[in-house]
């Protein structure tokens, strides 16, 4: 049994949708679209495997104030 690292969701070898090699790894997904997120970004995936909030923070363009306008 393998694991979706996109979805989490355990995968059986022989019927996942997709699978992709990274860093020396296969790693099996349920459907294409976890794929494609996985191929997009694989780090993203594997780094918040352990932990589940990492300090990774999503780069804002300046100026975008969504909350906390003020202070
Ligand atoms: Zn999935």
């Amino acid at each position: 049994m393998a694991r979706d690292p996109v979805c989490g969701m355990d995968i059986d070898e022989t019927t996942a949708a997709g699978k992709s090699q990274y860093g020396g790894t296969l790693y099996y997904f349920c459907a294409p679209g976890c794929l494609r997120e996985f191929a997009k970004d694989p780090e993203k995936y594997l780094a918040g495997r352990s932990t589940t909030r990492t300090k990774k923070e999503k780069a804002s363009p300046p100026g975008a104030v969504e909350n906390g306008g003020h202070h």
